[in-house]
């Protein structure tokens, strides 16, 4: 951390304190003796999602949600089950601390958990998400589950 008085590298923590904001550390300067406080936050922003296309947009949570429910429609999975997926899918891209991120990405967290919450559902989801456009391949990934 470079000392804002006089740019010198040349700075040491001398108190840390965490709050509900973050984390605020005291320093000084060795260079010019002078003290300042620094704060580090996290950057909650939820990424944006680039899409196969190229196109942007804002994580939408509701049509992710809408998504799950048709794919699980009539199977054992619980409202509380996909909010928790959703949550998840969410705080991890929050995680990437990135201002984007491939909607594959996206995929790839929901066909995870997806699988391990009920194969049925995934294989639903996979078909119109995976884009797995044919009778072969939708069998390629149902004997992929099987054999684990
Ligand atoms: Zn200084």
């Amino acid at each position: 951390m470079k000392c804002p008085y006089c740019d010198s590298k040349r700075t040491r923590v001398i108190a840390t304190d965490h709050d509900a904001r973050g984390v605020r550390r005291r320093r000084e300067c060795r260079a010019c003796g002078q003290r300042f406080t620094t704060l580090e936050r996290a950057i909650l922003t939820t990424p944006l999602v680039v899409k196969r296309d190229g196109r942007r947009e804002e994580f939408d949570r509701d049509k992710l949600l809408s998504g799950l429910r048709i794919s699980c429609a009539r199977r054992p999975v619980s409202a509380d089950d996909l909010e928790r997926l959703v949550d998840l899918v969410e705080a991890r891209i929050r995680q990437e601390g990135k201002a984007e991120v491939d909607s594959r990405l996206i995929g790839d967290l929901v066909i995870a958990e997806l699988r391990e919450l009920d194969p049925v559902s995934y294989i639903r989801y996979a078909i119109v998400y995976l884009g797995l456009e044919d009778l072969e391949a939708v069998r390629k990934e149902i004997n992929r589950l099987l054999s684990e």
